[in-house]
């Protein structure tokens, strides 16, 4: 990032608490405790180049998301593709992210209608972690996980820190939560909120 020129960043807040999950275990907050980042922010030409991807991609693949860390904050700004093992419409096997110098692992969900076996009615429904998604966020040591619901007339993108997927680790999906997700108003531009700018 060009410190010279202020930029607008996109804030991604992490809530206090999540609905409903699990107690944490002495080694949940072992793992919580050395992983502190609770926001996770997004540039706008990140914003912008995850969703293009994901509008016309028709498979799953995964980007790896860097940048720098402020405090509790995880700054993303630029992003590196990583080799891929295997594609298809639900699917993507990667090979893993530095995690040395990966932020948050982003995939992309293309949208292809309502699958009432998961209860996904609409798009938004589709944000949301699989449980192979589940296992390899955990089996990952990346603070957070993105994911991109693509093929739908607006971005739809949301994340989750880790230790929220450790914790929900029985579950059969792991919804967006309530805080977690935005919807842009188009590809164009980024969301207007929550915009904040950063020096
Ligand atoms: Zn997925």
């Amino acid at each position: 990032m060009n410190g010279a020129r202020a930029v607008a960043l996109l804030l991604l807040f992490a809530p206090r608490s999540g609905a409903a999950q699990a107690a944490l275990t002495p080694a949940d907050s072992a793992i919580l405790n050395s992983q502190p980042l609770r926001r996770l922010v997004l540039a706008p030409s990140v914003m912008r180049r995850v969703s293009l991807l994901a509008a016309g991609l028709d498979r799953e693949v995964v980007l790896c998301l860097r940048g720098a860390i402020r405090g509790d904050t995880a700054v993303v700004d630029d992003f590196v593709m990583p080799d891929i093992v295997a594609s298809a419409a639900d699917a993507v096997q990667p090979l893993p992210c530095a995690p040395a110098t990966t932020l948050a692992v982003w995939h992309n969900h293309p949208w292809t209608g309502p699958d009432s076996s998961f209860g996904v009615r609409t798009p938004e429904d589709l944000c949301s972690l699989s449980q192979p998604d589940i296992r390899s966020v955990i089996a990952d040591s990346i603070p957070f996980a993105v994911v991109s619901v693509g093929r739908t007339p607006r971005p739809i993108v949301c994340w989750w820190r880790r230790v929220q997927a450790l914790i929900n680790r029985h579950v059969k999906f792991l919804p967006r939560f309530p805080r977690q997700w935005l919807e842009a108003p188009s590809l164009a531009a980024p969301p207007p909120e929550p915009l904040r700018s950063v020096p």
